[in-house]
């Protein structure tokens, strides 16, 4: 608004109500104006949007439009890959904003002139409300929004009807309501997947799987054995040197003080547990760590104090996590997921970073349990793939650190022993974890040092022998079930 009243009206800039004069266009003296060769026009603004198209579409599919579709499904998840998300957001609004002036450049060579008030921001608000009808974020959404848009072509044969041409925002206001409550994704996304299906069905039909026949036998999974951390380069007993160091770590959300005074370290090479009852402070433990809430104290990775940087920049710098629920891009496949993480400068220091660097994405499925699986989309997967291809996304770009929010969450008691087994694996590609689960079997089983949070707290910390019957572990567990019994004889009661 405050562009349109101070630019678009001074008339020396604008040309006024007039508009400015645009001269004849022309290539290689080949003269293409809009109103004395309407078919040579055409043809250049049809060259103009192939191209326009083909850049599009080479950009969803190159490392900077994998980045946007992803901030698009799951802004914490890109962040927690890498991605800088307020710069890939403006690298975004400048493309937009060059096709946006292709556009209008066309549009000043059809007319002869170019005149404001065909830009004012309230013709701007329709053109987004079509391009809503049509798809936000796909090819064919915006060549039906085109197609649909004031002057496109659809347009331009219905409104030799006198009643669209008055009513075209009406209409496409109307458009915008069914769309959204009908198709959210638009029009052009709901045409694709129908054609999809209709392929789908048409299709040679699925050979008659072996599914009469009986599955084969579990193989069994041992218990994954616990061992000591090695860091490589250190004499035998020495003390491991500590990856993560946090101090005096506090997270208040207004009155919930959600992690309270934390000092925590987790040594190179190590896998240690954090558990609690449910609200403990877990999850808002990781979410400081990683840079997702505001927190005081200190934290430190590698002897680095990372307190300060964004969530983004401490993945970059080899903090990686997972979250409670998947939290995939589901627009992409699998293999894709693994494609949006950004990394930052590798260390340095030879010895630091983990060897899964050297492993292809095809390889890093294998390792997590899931061979071959890199071209399917999330929407395909069980929760537990779901969870096992999160990990993988983890894992990809080496990390130092993972921290797994409830990783065995939706697994099954198998599953979970083999997820154990593939953790405790992960330490010899020199991977350090941080695991937070409920699965206190698995907990207790594969990690070298479990401690142990409540009410924000850190109120024990040591071997999972001695932690499992420690007094104050075993009354915060057996408190809470307590007051969960209660709060449900009460709710009875009422
Ligand atoms: P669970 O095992 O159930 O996931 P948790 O140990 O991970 O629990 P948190 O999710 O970290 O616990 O929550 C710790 C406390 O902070 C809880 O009291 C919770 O209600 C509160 N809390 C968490 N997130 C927020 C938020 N965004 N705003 C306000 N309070 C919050």
């Amino acid at each position: 608004m405050a562009v349109d009243a101070l630019l678009f009206n001074d008339s020396l800039l604008t040309g006024g109500h007039n508009g400015a004069k645009v001269p004849p266009p022309e290539i290689f003296g080949i003269e293409f104006d809009g109103i004395i060769h309407p078919f040579r026009y055409a043809m250049v603004a049809l060259a103009i949007l192939l191209l326009c198209i083909g850049a599009v579409a080479w950009l969803r599919r190159s490392p900077l439009g994998l980045t946007m579709l992803a901030i698009r499904d799951n802004e914490r998840a890109a962040a927690a890959e890498g991605v800088n998300i307020v710069g890939t957001k403006l690298t975004a609004f400048a493309i937009a904003a060059l096709l946006a002036g292709v556009a209008g450049a066309a549009l000043a060579y059809l007319y002869g002139s170019i005149s404001f008030d065909r830009f004012s921001p309230l013709a701007s608000v329709s053109f987004v409300a079509v391009a809503y009808i049509g798809g936000i974020g796909s090819i064919g959404g915006a060549i039906v929004a085109g197609m649909i848009a004031a002057g496109g072509p659809l347009f331009n044969l219905l409104s030799s009807d006198p009643l669209v041409d008055r009513y075209q925002l009406l209409i496409a206001g109307l458009g915008v309501v069914v769309t959204a409550i009908a198709n959210p994704d638009g029009v052009a996304p709901y045409v694709g997947d129908q054609l999809r299906r209709l392929r789908a069905r048409l299709g040679p039909a699925p050979a008659p799987a072996a599914a009469t026949a009986a599955p084969p036998p579990r193989p069994p999974v041992a218990t994954p054995a616990r061992s000591a951390p090695v860091v490589q380069g250190l004499p035998d007993g020495a003390p491991q040197p500590a990856l993560l160091e946090v101090g005096h770590l506090r997270v208040q959300y207004s009155g919930v003080v959600a992690v309270d005074d934390v000092s925590m370290t987790v040594p190179r090479g190590s896998l240690v547990g954090l558990i609690g009852p449910n609200g403990a402070g877990k999850t808002t433990f990781i979410d400081a760590i990683c840079g997702f809430v505001g927190c005081t104290g200190s934290i430190a990775v590698d002897g680095r104090p990372v307190e300060r940087l964004p969530a983004y920049q401490r993945a970059r710098a080899g903090l990686r996590r997972t979250f409670q629920s998947a939290e995939l891009f589901n627009d992409l496949t699998l293999r894709e997921n693994l494609l949006v993480h950004r990394r930052g400068h590798p260390p340095n220091r030879p010895g630091m970073s983990s060897d899964l660097d050297a492993l292809s994405i095809g390889e890093l499925f294998e390792l997590v349990g899931l061979p071959g699986r890199g071209d399917a989309f999330p929407g395909e997967l069980s929760t537990g793939e779901q969870k096992l291809a999160t990990l993988a996304r983890a894992l990809h770009g080496a990390p130092q650190l993972l921290l797994l929010d409830e990783p065995a969450a939706g697994l099954t008691s198998y599953e979970s022993r083999q997820l154990g087994g593939r953790l405790r694996g992960l330490l010899d590609h020199g991977v350090t974890i941080l695991l937070v689960d409920h699965d206190l079997s698995l907990v207790m089983a594969v990690c070298d040092r479990v401690d142990v949070l409540d009410r924000g707290r850190l109120i024990a910390s040591g071997p999972p022998e001695d932690v499992r019957h420690a007094p104050r572990v075993r009354s915060a567990y057996v408190g809470t079930a307590a007051a969960t019994v209660r709060g449900d004889v009460e709710r009875q009661r009422t």
